[in-house]
């Protein structure tokens, strides 16, 4: 049978697009090159997401969140500061307390582990999916009437749309003719967990440093954080390989002392940080998902985040579409995806890059000012609360998912 939908790439995004449309009575067609068990393996990605209330309420509607509550640490406290290395804070500081929303914690972390697993035990569970791994995508093809795509055995696999979750490259966004915009950072993110001897309290630390964002994310059980250290590519990759006493003797100055003595509690990830944002969302019977339409700098932890987002509004307007007989893979359709996640996708990645190019100097005039406006959103409970709101996605047209509720 001809699935109304084929996704090519089955990372988080795609695994969580697939889910919500299969349970909602659309089959679908799943590719990933890779076999899925591979991303699971203890050694596959070191990251740790801060995953919003409002991507939680999603994950919970899918029934995925049974399985991974037990491994979810709730984000209680962040607190956000600018500082250089081995000095600690400056003198503007901004906490945010997840007691100023009535709704609860704003926001988890996750392993990536954790979270791959339970969307491989559900893709397998649930009715309706077609899964097709490890296979590639090497070539589609569209037509006013349907799409194909073909894969690296010569089968080809026709569809009314396609729906591109293969990341930040999109091979499918690039034969479609989609340009993106890039821009390199200059910066790798060191990822690993590190233990510590006093209990985190389940507070989020990011710090401005001038060669990039440091931020400390606390994992279940008190003792255990994840850090995302941003760095010079160079320093970066000599630390992912330094002996533990060298990288820790590194980043102490950075870490402090307020958790007590630390030591390395996992591998060493490094990922390059880059922008790449392609120029449109949707083509004829495609649609772009993900880190496919939006990779963004991991400053906030917004972009899986953001992909869910684009899971929730995608399979709201495609199962609408269905059920009142429309062409799921028309130009109609596409278009409602395309204006509904186009705004917020562009100004989150621009915002991201805009903080990004503001902390991450030593420019002092600069760091006077970074200083200056944190103690001012200190002083302004009403803008606080509306960034802890932002934090938790709570804002904008917020499509059913992200409110829990089924399609
Ligand atoms: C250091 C770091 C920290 C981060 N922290 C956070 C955070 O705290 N919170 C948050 O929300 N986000 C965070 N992110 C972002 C998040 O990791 C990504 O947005 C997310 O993983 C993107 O998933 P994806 O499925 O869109 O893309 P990908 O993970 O790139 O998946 C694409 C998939 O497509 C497959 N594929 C590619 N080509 C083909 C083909 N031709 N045929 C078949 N399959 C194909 C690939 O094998 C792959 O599995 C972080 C990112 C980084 C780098």
């Amino acid at each position: 049978m001809k699935p109304d939908v084929l996704i090519i790439g089955g990372g988080l995004n795609g695994a969580a697009l697939a889910i919500a449309l299969a349970r909602a009575g659309m089959p679908v067609t799943l590719v990933e090159s890779r076999p899925l068990d591979t991303f699971t393996a203890e050694d596959f990605d070191g990251r740790a997401y801060a995953l919003s209330l409002a991507s939680k309420r999603m994950l919970a509607a899918l029934e995925l969140w049974p399985s991974m509550a037990d491994e979810a640490q709730p984000i209680l406290d962040i607190r956000v500061a600018d500082g250089r290395p081995g000095e600690g804070a400056g003198f503007g500081a901004v906490h945010f307390d997840h007691a100023e929303i009535e709704e609860g914690p704003m926001g988890w972390i996750v392993e990536d582990r954790v979270v791959r697993r339970a969307l491989i035990d559900r893709l397998g569970e649930t009715p309706g999916i077609d899964i097709r791994a490890p296979a590639r995508v090497v070539d589609h093809q569209t037509t006013a009437s349907g799409a194909e795509a073909t894969l690296e055995s010569g089968e080809t696999l026709r569809t009314g749309l396609i729906v591109a979750c293969d990341g930040r490259e999109s091979p499918t966004a690039r034969r479609a003719g989609i340009h993106r915009i890039r821009h390199d950072y200059g910066q790798s993110a060191i990822v690993c967990a590190v233990a510590h001897e006093r209990d985190h309290g389940g507070a989020a630390h990011q710090l401005f440093l001038p060669a990039g964002p440091f931020a400390i994310l606390p994992l279940p059980g008190g003792h255990r954080s994840s850090i995302v250290w941003a760095e010079r590519p160079a320093l970066a990759a000599r630390l992912r390989n330094a002996a533990e006493d060298e990288f820790l003797a590194a980043l102490r100055p950075r870490f402090g002392d307020f958790l007590g003595p630390i030591r390395l509690a996992g591998k060493r990830f490094v990922y390059p940080l880059s922008l790449s944002l392609a120029e449109r969302m949707t083509a004829p019977r495609l649609a772009l998902l993900g880190d496919a339409a939006h990779g963004i700098h991991p400053l906030a932890g917004q972009g899986f985040n953001l992909g869910l987002r684009d899971s929730a509004a995608l399979a709201e307007v495609l199962v609408e579409a269905a059920r009142r007989g429309e062409d799921v893979g028309s130009p109609l359709v596409l278009a409602r995806y395309g204006a509904w996640r186009s705004f917020d996708n562009t100004t989150t990645a621009l915002a991201m890059s805009a903080l990004d190019g503001l902390f991450s100097n030593d420019n002092p005039l600069l760091r006077l000012g970074r200083n200056l406006g944190l103690a001012a959103v200190e002083r302004l409970p009403a803008l606080k609360r509306r960034f802890i709101r932002e934090a938790a996605g709570l804002t904008g047209a917020l499509p059913r998912l992200l409110e829990g509720r089924p399609l």
